[in-house]
């Protein structure tokens, strides 16, 4: 048996490097996992390069993405056993948390507290890895559903559809999904699927639009070419839509969402916002802060149900997630060259799956 593992992770703000780490202990409730495929994150690329010093994890493994295979299992884990193939959330909660107990497992332990990945322990990135509460956070793989769906599920399906749920759409809504990366692509999916009418995507990349397209998008801008904000105007005769997803951009799809939600709808928000202590919500998007306007902003489900519910729709054939997964690549060394693909995200790059 070996004593350490190697690991893809954050060596320092900036700099993304092997590291080799203790393999890691076993607590009852715990598993011990290997990964069989991962898939790096926007957020791991965000966590290295626009990390700053309050989020520092230097010296951590990355990674949350990722089907594997049970190697160990605590005393009194009991529904996973040694050899199993099972799917990982990207969030882990600690079911036993105060903030879990009050319906916000997201954030058990406190702010993000279900990433455990990465923000408190090492990732699926390492030859091993550890999830806490395995049978809490663990989800089998069925027999019927692909490992590439699965692995689109941990992360890209579970935070497009936190989103979707946030917004709480009805049959009929417009909805503006602004970013059709794979989380807002995602969210196209889940919109369609609660029974939205228009579906207004927004990005530029060729890729993107062509899936856009394929899961729903019924009108699709692209920023770089067009006012955003006028087109969604001229789209919905000067109402605005009834439901916003913030799925991309940066600080100011804050004041988008809000100046071209209705009074009324509900601006739902997954992206990291960036820390300007200057930024600025704009009084007037708000109706002076009183449009009753509603702002939703969350971080990924994790956990097994919502991974065995979501398990559930690509088992039926409610929704397919794999053709997210443009670029493979075979063997665990070359996680470090989808990491720099996912960083570079050329024109027809989507998602990456690395075959450990
Ligand atoms: P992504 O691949 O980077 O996609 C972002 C999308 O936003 C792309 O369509 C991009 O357009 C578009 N975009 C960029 N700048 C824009 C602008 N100024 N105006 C309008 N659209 C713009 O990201 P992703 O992987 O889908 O993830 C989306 C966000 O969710 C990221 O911030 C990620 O960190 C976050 N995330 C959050 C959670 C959570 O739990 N809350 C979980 C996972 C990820 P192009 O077509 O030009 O590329
Ligand atoms: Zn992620």
């Amino acid at each position: 048996m070996k004593d350490k593992i190697n690991g893809f992770g954050m060596i320092a703000i900036g700099e993304a490097g092997w590291i080799e780490k203790d393999v890691p202990d076993i607590g009852p409730l715990d598993a011990i996992l290997e990964p069989v495929v991962v898939s790096p994150c926007t957020s791991d690329i965000h966590t290295v390069y626009h990390g700053t010093e309050e989020l520092n994890v230097s010296g951590r493994i990355l990674g949350h993405e990722c089907v594997a295979k049970v190697l160990e299992v605590g005393e009194l884990v009991k529904d996973f056993k040694k050899g199993d193939k099972v799917v990982v959330p990207a969030g882990t909660p600690n079911w036993l948390s105060r903030e879990a107990l009050s319906g916000v497992s997201a954030h058990s332990d406190g702010l993000f507290g279900s990433l455990k990945f990465t923000l408190q322990q090492d990732g699926v990135f390492g030859e091993q890895f550890k999830v806490l509460q395995a049978d809490c956070n663990l989800a089998h793989l069925p027999k019927n559903v692909s490992v590439e769906s699965a692995l689109m599920l941990t992360d890209m399906v579970a935070t497009g559809f936190t989103a979707v749920d946030a917004a709480n759409i009805q049959f009929g809504d417009s909805v503006l999904v602004y970013g059709i990366g794979p989380v807002g692509l995602m969210a196209i999916e889940g919109a369609k699927l609660k029974g939205a009418g228009r579906i207004i995507g927004v990005g530029s990349r060729s890729k993107l639009i062509e899936l856009a397209d394929f899961y729903g998008a019924t009108d699709i801008l692209n920023y770089r070419q067009c006012n955003v904000s006028e087109e969604v105007m001229k789209l919905t005769n000067g109402k605005g839509v009834d439901k916003v997803i913030l799925a991309g951009g940066n600080n100011d799809s804050l004041n988008i969402g809000f100046s071209l939600v209705k009074i009324g709808g509900t601006v739902s928000n997954v992206i990291y916002l960036e820390a300007e202590p200057d930024f600025k919500i704009n009084p007037f998007a708000l109706g002076l802060g009183m449009s009753n306007k509603e702002y939703k902003g969350c971080f990924s489900r994790g956990g097994r149900q919502n991974m065995e519910k979501l398990l559930e729709l690509v088992e039926h054939d409610r929704i397919d997630p794999s053709p997210l997964i443009t670029h493979r690549l075979e063997g665990f060394d070359r996680i470090e060259e989808a990491f720099h693909l996912m960083r570079e995200k050329n024109d027809d790059l989507v998602k990456v799956a690395v075959y450990i």
